[in-house]
């Protein structure tokens, strides 16, 4: 047997005896398994000024503009990109698109959760724009608004940049706009993290009504396959987008990849509401599970509106832990989560997981340094998929 195949069966086998927790992962269902290994994932589907470049594609084509619907009437938005590899390359075809050289870009820092792309040494370097740091507090995560208007009055970017990689709270979008309308500054949203969340109507719900361009990955909170999708109203964006992406930020599309979107977002369409809200739940309440039992969560008492909680790297240390060894311990017995102290619930609420009290007195007993590697086994035994 192939040595490569003989490695995958080994990662199969673990994963799917793990609870998986990690905020940027989600599980695919069966049928967009099917749909990302068949045919098609080996394929090519290229439209040109609506002609098909190549033969034997007219199910692939069919399948990219069922899916454009499907997500479009998913997130209520005119137009919908499903094309983009990944949720870096939808960033990549948004800031080419909205933005030229020597333009100046507004985005939160690194420090407080931003995507790191967005400083200075990767896509503003490549791209040619300055990213200045929307003034934002750590310890509310809310930006800080009389600030932000100072920053717009000195540097007028043509583009704000929402969404962050730490992301809990959501924003006062309203006043966004309010700040940007008088400068021309268009916002756009990254949603990585939450595109799931936005589309199950648990988070943000209203993005479109005050940002120009929503993107980001489909496979975090939303749980498809590895990729990007891009969604606006707005149709000399869409037009121009359009023009940014075949041969300027990618060429093949993945046929097979578009095809388990669409199957994701139907899953969507039928019981995302369901999940989303469980998932924003469940993160609450895990909060507060493990900040009573000791394991400190950043943001008490509201922990987090979105899939994920930031544990407290303070109260780790106190036990003399820091967030590897913390997320060490826990893989030892079955737990998966991050090095860097966000613990997620997308993927155990796609299993209809309630009882936070569980898994958190799991994770604690695990930290403290026993073995519960055999009680974890015994509750993913239990469980199947429900959304
Ligand atoms: C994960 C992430 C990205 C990159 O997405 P990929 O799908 O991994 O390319 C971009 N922006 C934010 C805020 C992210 O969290």
């Amino acid at each position: 047997m192939s040595e490569i195949l003989s490695i995958v069966r080994k990662h199969n086998e673990f994963r799917n005896s793990c609870l998986n927790m990690q905020v940027s992962e989600n599980f695919l269902s069966m049928e967009a398994k099917e749909a990302l290994s068949s045919d098609m994932a080996s394929r090519y589907s290229l439209e040109i000024d609506g002609k098909e470049a190549y033969g034997g594609a007219k199910y692939s084509e069919e399948v990219l503009h069922t899916t454009e619907k499907l997500v479009s009437s998913l997130y209520g938005s005119k137009f919908a990109e499903v094309r983009p590899i990944g949720g870096h390359i939808a960033s990549e075809i948004v800031l080419l698109s909205l933005v030229s050289r020597k333009d100046n870009v507004l985005s939160i820092p690194e420090a407080n959760g931003g995507y790191t792309g967005y400083e200075g040494g990767y896509l503003p370097q490549m791209l040619g724009f300055k990213n200045y740091h929307i003034p934002y507090d750590d310890a509310t995560q809310e930006i800080r608004f009389e600030n932000l208007e100072k920053l717009m009055q000195v540097t007028s970017p043509n583009l704000l940049v929402l969404g962050q990689s730490f992301f809990v709270r959501h924003y006062d979008l309203k006043r966004i706009m309010e700040i940007c309308e008088p400068h021309g500054t268009k916002i756009a949203y990254d949603g990585s993290h939450v595109m799931g969340l936005i589309a199950g109507k648990a988070f943000q719900k209203d993005v479109l009504e005050y940002c120009d361009v929503l993107f980001g990955s489909t496979h975090k909170s939303f749980f498809g396959p590895q990729g990007g999708i891009i969604l606006t109203n707005d149709e000399d964006i869409y037009n121009t987008m359009s023009r940014n992406i075949t041969w300027r930020s990618m060429d093949n599309y993945h046929p097979s990849r578009v095809a388990a979107l669409g199957v994701a977002a139907e899953e969507m369409t039928r019981s995302g509401e369901k999940y989303a809200s469980l998932v924003v739940s469940n993160s609450h309440s895990l909060g507060k599970e493990l900040n009573d039992l000791g394991i400190g969560v950043r943001f008490s008492p509201w922990f987090s509106e979105t899939h994920q909680i930031i544990v407290d790297s303070h109260s780790l240390n106190k036990s003399g832990l820091d967030y590897r060894s913390f997320s060490e311990r826990l893989e030892e017995n079955g737990i998966i989560v991050d090095r860097e102290g966000r613990v997620g619930t997308a993927e155990i609420s796609r299993y209809g997981f309630n009882n936070m009290h569980e898994i958190a007195e799991l994770m604690q007993r695990a930290v403290k340094g026993e073995r519960v590697k055999d009680q974890v086994r015994e509750l993913l035994s239990q469980i199947s998929l429900k959304y």
